[in-house]
């Protein structure tokens, strides 16, 4: 049974290029925000920033960069120059980010290819570098942000580099940022960095509600989120975790 809460409240998500870094239906991300919070009688709705649009951050409590290959991640970087000033005062007064994979990547200072290096938005202290092959599997985290291990997928050919941040999580299986620290994402402020792909959200329900949580008590000082049922997602985390963990 999904309980309500108080009626009044509501999140704007925004969702920054979906017409360019869209890969794996990270997509799914935002309909597992949106649900989460109507099912708890919170109003949530999403805008869609194509890459000539403008963006207004003063009017989102959560924004999502997913995921692009290097040839989009090229092109976006030139539109983030546009927003860069206003997106990090939105990561400095504590707004919601998750941005994944080609979005976590463009959080840094750069992304160095073989075909040239890629200007960050320069809003967390890490860097990305082409390594040999790419990274791709299943993996598994422990994370600080929740109980149940985070599952996932992982795709990329960069390797992060977070200095002293914090990790979104410690790897239990998989590669994670660079496939030799045993780190996987970031953390800063309110900003998710990480290379999960596709339905992060789905997969690992109480990170979702991490990042609603931290947009409403950003919002309006305090939330408290009534509980839904999430056995199935719980299971479906078990299964992972003994399949891959033999
Ligand atoms: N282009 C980046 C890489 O390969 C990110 C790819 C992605 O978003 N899957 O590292």
């Amino acid at each position: 049974m999904k309980r309500a809460m108080k009626r009044d409240m509501e999140l704007t998500i925004g969702h920054l290029y979906p017409d360019l870094l869209n890969l794996y239906g990270d997509r799914g991300n935002i309909a597992c925000l949106m649900k989460r919070c109507t099912w708890r009688g919170i109003h949530a709705r999403t805008i869609g920033f194509e890459s000539e649009d403008e963006v207004d951050f003063s009017a989102l409590d959560i924004v999502l960069l997913g995921g692009g290959s290097d040839r989009e991640q090229m092109l976006v970087c030139e539109k983030l120059k546009k927003i860069r000033r206003d997106f990090q005062d939105y990561v400095e007064d504590n707004g919601v980010v998750l941005a994944v994979c080609g979005g976590y990547q463009l959080l840094g200072k750069y992304y160095k290819t073989k075909d040239g290096t890629i200007e960050g938005l320069d809003l967390v202290d890490i860097y990305t570098e082409q390594g040999e092959g790419r990274l791709i599997d299943n993996i598994i985290l422990k994370s600080p942000l929740c109980e149940m291990p985070v599952v996932g997928f992982e795709n990329h050919g960069g390797r992060t580099y977070i200095g002293k941040n914090r990790p979104f999580g410690k790897v239990l299986y998989g590669s994670g940022n660079d496939s030799e620290s045993g780190c996987e994402g970031v953390l800063y402020k309110n900003v998710i960095g990480t290379y999960l792909h596709g339905p992060l959200l789905p997969k690992n329900p109480q990170i979702c509600d991490h990042l609603i949580k931290k947009a409403l008590e950003r919002k309006y000082g305090s939330a408290d989120l009534a509980p839904l049922d999430d056995r199935q997602e719980q299971e479906a985390n078990t299964y992972m975790i003994k399949r891959l963990m033999r």
